[in-house]
């Protein structure tokens, strides 16, 4: 029995800068990048293609750090992230500050299936997805007001002149999907464009097979988000497989676990994690994360908050 979560990002915006437009569009671009994954699903196709659609999906929507609406670096651009990763062989594809490919997963699923490599850096991975005929674009593609004015607020916080301190949401923010399909098989998404005002040339956790990203057929699918030095570090994603594997852990157990552990590290952090039978789970110890699910019966749900989490159609 098939079932899908995705995530829009853990650094969500505080309850009270929501317009009623703004939650409503980012509920919408959940809701549209679950019938993009389900619609893969609910025909006997592969949670890998799942995953792919569901992320391409976000990266399309402007409300999510990834693709078009990603953050800028300090230098102002956008070096962008993302990975792939298929539970059935355990094959992963990666690209890192990737800085003109239209769809970074897709670039991620190339890697995987078209390469020899799993992590594809820069002028490499551009490279890499132009000879493969992926949509190449301009930077200007990336960049929305809103990321603007949050590069500007990055910029005047280090000159000390900042009068309200960044919410979570104005730093970062990441997407991702982890899917059970049919058969049985495993696999997990995820994209981003790090943080605001990063260091030109930082990679976090989202391209790191087993930080950020992570499936194995019977086992789990994780896709986390939060900064992700700290995911790097404790190898978060593979952790959460580990708990499981070794300890036959419940998946809600592990994730909880890993989420206290970062808490611990005091960093935002949130991820998302289906199971070999399709339990799953959604931690997070900020005040929202952008998130949704398919459930094995087909209800979809989506939501930011704790309180908020409701029934879409599909
Ligand atoms: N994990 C992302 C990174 O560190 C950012 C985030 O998820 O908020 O690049």
């Amino acid at each position: 029995m098939a079932s899908l979560v995705i995530h829009g990002g853990a650094g969500t915006i505080p309850r009270a800068n929501f317009t009623p437009e703004t939650y409503q569009a980012a509920r919408d671009g959940l809701r549209d990048a679950l019938r993009a994954g389900w619609d893969i699903l609910s025909r006997g196709g592969l949670a890998v293609d799942a995953v792919e659609a569901a992320v391409v999906a976000l990266e399309n929507h402007p409300s999510f750090n990834a693709g078009h609406g990603a953050v800028l670096n300090a230098a102002g651009d956008h070096e962008l992230d993302a990975a792939i990763m298929d539970g059935r062989t355990r094959a992963a594809g990666a690209v890192a500050s990737a800085r003109a490919i239209r769809n970074p997963v897709r670039a991620a699923r190339r890697v995987m299936d078209d390469s020899d490599c799993v992590l594809l850096s820069a002028g490499g991975a551009d490279a890499f997805a132009r000879e493969q005929g992926l949509e190449m674009v301009e930077q200007s593609y990336f960049t929305t007001p809103l990321r603007q004015q949050h590069w500007l607020r990055a910029q005047e916080e280090k000159a000390g002149l900042l009068m309200r301190p960044r919410s979570e949401a104005e730093k970062h923010g990441t997407v991702g999907a982890v899917a059970l399909d049919d058969q049985g098989n495993l696999a997990a998404a995820t994209s981003t464009g790090g943080y605001t005002y990063k260091r030109v040339g930082r990679v976090g956790d989202t391209p790191v097979i087993g930080a950020g990203t992570y499936a194995c057929n019977g086992v789990v699918a994780v896709s986390c988000t939060g900064l992700g030095e700290y995911f790097i570090r404790r190898g978060t994603a593979h952790d959460i497989a580990a708990r499981i594997r070794y300890r036959g852990e419940a998946v809600a157990d592990a994730a909880q676990a890993a989420i206290a552990d970062l808490t611990e590290d005091q960093c935002g952090a949130g991820l998302i994690a289906v199971d070999f039978e399709g339990r799953i789970a959604m931690p997070h110890n900020t005040e929202g994360m952008y998130r949704g699910s398919v459930t094995a019966d087909g209800t979809a749900s989506v939501g930011v908050y704790a309180d908020d989490f409701s029934a879409v159609p599909l």
